[in-house]
């Protein structure tokens, strides 16, 4: 059970509560509770739990970042009933997860199908740390090495309370003389602008480190030599929370940065916001799979990612252009969902309900 905030990311508005529900044949079904319902329906659920359910809805699973295969999904609401079972916890599977080898991660970077689950010993661990993630925010993580029995390695990037939900101290404690098996859940592949590729715990993410009732995990503990080399402590880090991240410049300065041989630059600058152009769009179709544009064609929406998106669904997401001024020069800015759902404290799904994309809510001016 976890939260999907916007953004992914702790500080954004809740978007919904999700769960991953196992029967006793060990099909596993992805679920999800809307924000309105949550508060009623999440005091009456807990990890491990066993339940019956009614009065549900079942639906087609959403396009990406689909939890475990399955065709279709759960979707519970205010009248769904929720009781518990006096059932033994011995006739559930406890776990349920698809792995993928190490080796063939690569090939995932960027893509946002599915969460990955991998399975490796734990060679390397790091102290939680405060760093600067890739957009300038503050946050917490924790880096965890991982390694096949082939000898290849990933780095596992934890973030937010993750960070201190992993017993870092306890595995480099019982790691000093025991093999570290762990199977980690829900994560994604990304990569650094260097090309440095790794590993993300998601808020999906969990995991199961030594535990004798995964065959997986106990398979790769036989196989590994009896004498253990403990699993290293790695420093990262703190970043200093007061330096200034991005180089300051002027509007007219960022007028003159070239996109084509700049891009992907970042920069901070200090400005008024003088206006909203008139006639254009604060709203547009996003792909729920990659956030890309959808257009609409003669058999429903696509998605104009490049190198093609099978999605067909969207959701309505911000990108409200503005106009800013300094002392040197004014400049369009465009601002997009995640910094406008915080700054305007609604989703654009929201605004959308009562507002055409043409004409800008009061909310936002
Ligand atoms: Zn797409």
């Amino acid at each position: 059970m976890w939260e999907f905030r916007e953004g992914g990311n702790e500080k954004g508005n809740i978007k919904h509560l999700d769960l991953v529900l196992i029967d006793q044949k060990g099909d596993a079904i992805y679920a999800e509770i809307p924000p309105d319902v949550i508060p009623i329906l999440k005091p009456q659920l807990c990890e491990k739990l066993i339940i019956f359910i009614g009065k549900f809805v079942v639906e087609k699973a959403k396009p990406g970042y689909k939890v475990v295969q399955n065709p279709y999904m759960l979707r519970l609401n205010r009248r769904t009933t929720i009781a518990k079972s006096n059932a033994h916890d011995l006739e559930f599977p406890k776990y349920t997860f698809s792995l993928t080898p190490i080796e063939i991660l690569p090939q995932f970077v960027k893509n946002k199908e599915r969460f990955l689950d991998v399975l490796g010993k734990i060679t390397a661990v790091s102290n939680p740390a405060v760093v600067r993630n890739t957009v300038g925010d503050i946050m917490m993580r924790r880096i965890i090495k991982l390694q096949d029995l082939r000898g290849n390695t990933i780095d596992l990037s934890l973030s937010g309370m993750q960070v201190l939900e992993f017993d870092g101290d306890a595995v480099l404690k019982i790691g000093e003389k025991n093999h570290i098996i762990a199977i980690f859940v829900g994560t994604l592949m990304k990569q650094y602008k260097d090309g440095t590729q790794f590993l993300s715990g998601t808020s999906a993410c969990c995991w199961y480190i030594n535990e004798n009732d995964v065959p997986a995990i106990k398979a790769f503990q036989r196989s590994l030599p009896l004498d253990a080399t403990a699993v290293e402590k790695i420093d990262l880090p703190n970043e200093d929370q007061t330096h200034v991240a991005f180089e300051e410049k002027n509007l007219l300065q960022l007028n003159d940065i070239d996109p084509f041989t700049q891009k992907g630059e970042r920069y901070q600058c200090t400005v008024t916001i003088i206006g909203i152009p008139d006639k254009q769009l604060w709203c547009y179709r996003a792909c729920r799979t990659c956030s890309a544009k959808m257009i609409s064609t003669s058999d429903g929406f696509q998605c104009t990612k490049d190198g093609g998106c099978p999605s067909k669904q969207f959701e309505w997401k911000y990108k409200i252009p503005f106009i800013v001024a300094d002392n040197t020069f004014s400049l369009e800015f465009m601002m997009f969902e995640r910094r406008a759902t915080e700054l305007i404290g609604k989703s654009a799904e929201t605004l959308r309900k009562y507002n055409d994309p043409d004409i800008i809510p009061s909310d936002i001016s």
